[in-house]
């Protein structure tokens, strides 16, 4: 006999991340590539956390401070937001996860958007639960027809705002309607990843939905990363608001010391570092107008971003486009695993990086 995973397990397709930058120069023998593929900072991390990680690594022969309590702490008094409803994880993908493993069963329901963030489906099939997909409706969320999906045995409802990989927006007066019609007894998940690059003012905040909880409603989990307007994907560290109670039952499932020593410490100093983050904001809004002019110009058709990429339509399949780009040391993200192969994902980078995205993809649309 071998040993075999259950069905649910075997038949899952690991998660494809972004190639990584070494790999590609490694591959083609170059060292100035440029990674457009992963939604990450490029402007870096902060330097204050850089600072904070170098001091906790002086202590990593001891456990870190199981559940972030630290952390906690910083995020309550920065958010105003009470420290018993935040859980922090090794990214938000770690907390995806916890909810599903809190809460999903064999055969029990999850609703998500498709094309949304990956994770989602990933998780809830490994819980053996099933993903109840709804397709997107012009690349954004449709809450009427992902109400409709909706039955006694849905557990948790994902909307992903702004969506992975479609930059897409779920907007007000839409949401509020929506989040008064769910039954109240299922999780629903606001996955706020690129929240902080919406320059819109009709998008929902979800911790405003979490502080004025309604009678009927259901409970909310807010999902934030330091992964991405922070610049610490590297370190792993995301956070969830939400009630005590499902803080509590996420916490049943949370491996102990979840998120490391230098994480923590990097992630409270980030935190502070307002100049940083407004940097970033500023670099993203602006490179993520550039782009969309610009590919547009090309002749390309940009699905309009509230995030830090931008989704576009090829005139070739995505992925030999994106195979293109990589001989041009330019990296950018096929997303026919998320159903669209006549598109790319390109993450937003600095301006040069930017401008040598433009420049491949006009050498390579014209040649
Ligand atoms: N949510 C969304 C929508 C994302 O796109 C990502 C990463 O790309 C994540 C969550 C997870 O990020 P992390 O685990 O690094 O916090």
């Amino acid at each position: 006999m071998t040993l075999r995973p259950p069905a649910h397990v075997a038949g899952l397709v690991p998660y494809v991340p972004g190639k990584p930058i070494e790999e590609v120069e490694r591959e083609l023998g170059i060292t100035d590539s440029v990674k457009l593929a992963s939604n990450e900072n490029p402007v870096g991390p902060s330097p204050l956390a850089l600072a904070a990680a170098r001091e906790a690594l002086a202590d990593v022969h001891r456990y870190p401070d199981d559940g972030g309590w630290a952390l906690r702490q910083k995020l309550a008094a920065h958010l105003g937001f009470a420290a018993d409803g935040i859980v922090v994880g090794a990214g938000s993908s770690e907390l995806i996860r916890l909810a599903v493993g809190a809460y999903v069963g064999p055969g029990d329901e999850a609703v998500m958007a498709a094309p949304a963030f990956v994770v989602y489906k990933l998780a809830v099939t490994a819980a053996a639960g099933r993903p109840v997909e709804v397709p997107c409706r012009d690349f954004a969320h449709d809450l009427d027809a992902m109400l409709a999906a909706v039955t006694p045995r849905t557990r948790i409802v994902f909307v992903c705002n702004p969506n992975n990989p479609t930059g897409t927006v779920v907007t007000e007066p839409a949401f509020g309607r929506f989040v008064d019609r769910l039954p109240p007894d299922l999780l629903l998940v606001i996955d706020e990843a690129y929240i902080e690059f919406v320059e819109r003012s009709d998008v929902p905040d979800g911790l405003a939905y979490l502080r004025e909880a309604r009678p009927g409603r259901p409970p909310i989990l807010v999902l934030r990363t330091f992964s991405k307007i922070y610049g610490l994907a590297g370190l792993r560290v995301g956070y969830g608001l939400t009630t005590p109670a499902v803080a509590a039952d996420l916490n049943r499932v949370r491996p102990p010391f979840n998120v490391s020593r230098p994480a923590l410490a990097a992630a409270e100093a980030a935190l502070a570092d307002r100049a940083h983050l407004e940097t970033t904001r500023a670099v993203t809004l602006e490179g993520r107008r550039y782009l969309a002019e610009a590919l547009g110009r090309l002749g390309l058709e940009v699905v309009p971003s509230q995030a830090n990429f931008l989704l576009v339509k090829t005139p070739v399949k995505g992925s030999a486009l994106a195979d293109a780009l990589l001989e041009a040391g330019v990296i950018v993200r096929p997303v026919d695993g998320y159903g669209l192969p006549d598109y790319v994902r390109i993450s937003v980078g600095t301006r040069t990086e930017n401008e040598r995205c433009v420049a491949a993809l006009a050498a390579r649309l014209r040649g």
